[in-house]
Parts: structure tokens; sequence; C-alpha cells
């Protein structure tokens, strides 16, 4: 039971129990002395704003604050939907057109690049179906794909055998919906 025994039961009796919230709330409304409903809410809203001031954010200030800050531009943490507005930004909404840049080489690869890498060199998964385009672009340098891992030769095409799942992760993590995450390459910068 709380200090004051609301129910004004014989334990408080003898005693002033101070009003409760409610009922000091109550009082001011029907005395007049604060307004409620959506009418005066409004009529108060209208005030303030006459004044200069803002009554609660406006939509477009609700989409100006996701814009992401150039601090946040070259952070490493990222959740999905983070960083594909920073793609859709950089690249435009098509995802094949996003470029990621291998930590290890440098190289700046598109979905573009690695579609066309998996035709000219098919792979398959661990499920032992062909390997598509998301699931490598943004993981794996492009190398890893054009032939760089294959261990009888020295790798003197484009990119190298460095993958963001690899001994040094990342450099970017992206947390997912379901709130596992992932490691990525970084984005490339825009064109
Ligand atoms: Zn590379």
């Amino acid at each position: 039971m709380s200090r004051y025994d609301w129910q004004g039961g014989p334990r408080n009796k003898g005693h002033i129990s101070p009003l409760r919230d409610w009922e000091r709330v109550v009082g001011q409304i029907e005395r007049g002395e604060v307004r409620v409903g959506p009418e005066a809410a409004r009529e108060i809203a209208r005030r303030i704003e006459a004044q200069g001031g803002f009554w609660g954010p406006r939509k477009e200030e609700k989409e100006e604050r996701k814009e992401i800050t150039m601090e946040e531009r070259d952070k490493w943490q990222w959740t999905q939907e983070e960083l594909c507005a920073e793609a859709v930004r950089r690249f435009g909404k098509d995802p094949m057109k996003w470029a990621f840049q291998c930590p290890n080489c440098q190289d700046v690869a598109t979905g573009d690049d690695f579609r066309k890498a998996l035709a000219d060199n098919p792979r398959t998964g661990r499920d032992g179906e062909p390997l598509h385009v998301s699931a490598i672009v943004g993981q794996e340098c492009i190398g890893r794909t054009l032939g760089a891992l294959k261990k009888s030769i020295t790798w003197d095409g484009r990119g190298c055998d460095w993958a963001a799942y690899g001994l040094f992760s990342g450099p970017w993590e992206i947390t997912m919906p379901d709130g596992h995450t992932a490691w990525g390459f970084p984005l490339a910068q825009a064109a």
C-alpha cells in the first residue's frame, strides 16, 4: 500500500491525505484554470506558432532529422536502414549501382560489376545453389569471384581475396532488422 492510503481506509483516519494527482487536475479543469481537449490544444499551438515557436515536430522536420550528417557518413556502425538510405543518397535507388570499396586493395565494385563477374565465373553457395550478387556485394572483394582464390596462381587481375567476414572483419558493422549484425565493406564515395 502506498504511503497515502488512497482508499481512505481506517488506517488513515484522522490524517489529512494530500490530493491525489487526478483530483488536483480535475479541480483545475472544473475551475477553468486549465483547458483540455483538441480544440484548446489547437488554439494553444496556433498561439505559440504565431509567436515564432513551433508546436511539436512538423513532417518536414522529421524527415530532415533522418538525414545523415557529415560525421555520421564515415561512421563504422550502421543499421541496415541507414546504410540503404546512404547508398541511395550516394548512388541512387538501383542497388546494382551501389558501390563498395575493398579496404585492402581499394577496388571499387558495384552490383553490376559483380553480376558480370558472376556471369563469367559462376559460383555456388554452401547450399549448392548459384551465388547471387546480393550474397557477396559489399561483403567480398570482387577479386574473390574473378580468380584471386585460386591457389595455383599469383593473382594479378582486378581486386584481391579480401572478405568483410575474414580475419580482419568489417570494417563496417551493419545491424539488421532482426538484430543480428553483419560485417561489410564501406560504401564507396559518390561518383
Ligand atoms: Zn580487394
